[in-house]
């Protein structure tokens, strides 16, 4: 017995420098992630409800490294956030999106909103906005059309400097909008006071719809008469989707709708929509 406990606490510490041993190959490997060129990004469309019109997408990012599988954000962000390599490769994302969009408008190709995820380590630097302006600005892309997508960790810190940046990117011409809405913390009165243009109903929310509306009406609710757009996040049924269009809620994203795609995969989606 003695002997069984001094097995277990060996077996334990081993799987724990395991998981440090792979955490240290994933960071040192993601030093010479940018410049080896092992980002890349997938899109996912978003469609307006009412109209069944595709012209939206939520970019994110994946990695992969050469002779290894495609690594999924769960793996890698958290190890870009704590070394802070987070800031240069969100930079990178929105100078790809912006050119990607730039290629789909010169082949005809109108996308009218691209959300972007943008980490709080990222909205914390305090030339933030000056620095996705610089960039967006480069690339000739109207800032209309990119959404920042924030999570709800922006209202429990410095409340009054984020008010301040989130207005300033109201007046670069940028859309806010709030990842995840309802598993965090939030204010009601917060939500108010923020210039936010959007909502992205958590699709935990989606998920339990077939046994309770009440969270997801609520939140249709306030989302309209604040005057904010509204995307449901996860949708996967048709019964999710019918429910949601009859409520109102203004744009999916989803399973039932696309995967997140490669950006040729995206381009012929879309023109498969048209073609229909
Ligand atoms: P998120 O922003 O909430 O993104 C939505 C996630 O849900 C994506 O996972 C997407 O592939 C997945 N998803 C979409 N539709 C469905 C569905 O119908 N069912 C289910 N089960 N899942 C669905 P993904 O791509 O693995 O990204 C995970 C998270 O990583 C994102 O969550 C976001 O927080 C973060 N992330 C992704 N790209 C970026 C980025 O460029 N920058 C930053 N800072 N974070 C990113
Ligand atoms: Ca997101
Ligand atoms: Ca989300
Ligand atoms: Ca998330």
């Amino acid at each position: 017995s003695k002997n069984k406990g001094r097995n277990t606490v060996e077996r334990y510490s081993g799987r724990l420098s395991e998981a440090l041993n792979e955490k240290l190959r994933l960071t040192a490997m993601l030093r010479r992630a940018l410049e080896q060129k092992e980002y890349l990004l997938y899109y996912q469309p978003q469609q307006e409800l009412a109209t069944g019109k595709v012209e939206c997408f939520e970019a994110l990012l994946r990695w992969q490294p050469q002779s290894e599988a495609m690594i999924f954000p769960d793996k890698f962000i958290p190890i870009l956030e704590e070394t802070g390599m987070i800031v240069s490769v969100g930079e990178w994302v929105l100078r790809e999106v912006c050119f990607q969009v730039t290629c789909w408008q010169t082949k005809g190709i109108a996308i009218q909103h691209a959300s972007v995820n943008v980490s709080l380590r990222q909205f914390q630097r305090p030339d933030i906005v000056k620095e996705l302006l610089s960039i967006v600005t480069e690339s000739g892309v109207d800032p209309s059309i990119i959404c920042l997508e924030l999570t709800e960790s922006i209202m429990m810190d410095n409340f009054r400097e984020n008010l301040h940046k989130l207005q300033a990117l109201r007046t670069a011409g940028f859309s806010v909008s709030i990842d995840d809405f309802g598993t965090g913390y939030s204010s009601l009165n917060y939500l108010r006071r923020m210039q936010i243009q959007e909502l992205k109903i958590d699709r935990s929310f989606i998920n339990a719809l077939s046994e309770d509306t009440t969270l997801v009406n609520a939140i249709l609710g306030m989302a309209r008469g604040l005057g904010l757009r509204i995307v449901a996040e996860g949708v996967e049924t048709e019964e999710q989707k019918s429910f949601l269009r009859a409520h109102n809620c203004e744009f999916m994203q989803g399973y039932l709708l696309s995967r997140p795609l490669p950006a040729e995969q995206f381009e012929a989606f879309i023109l498969s929509l048209g073609a229909a």
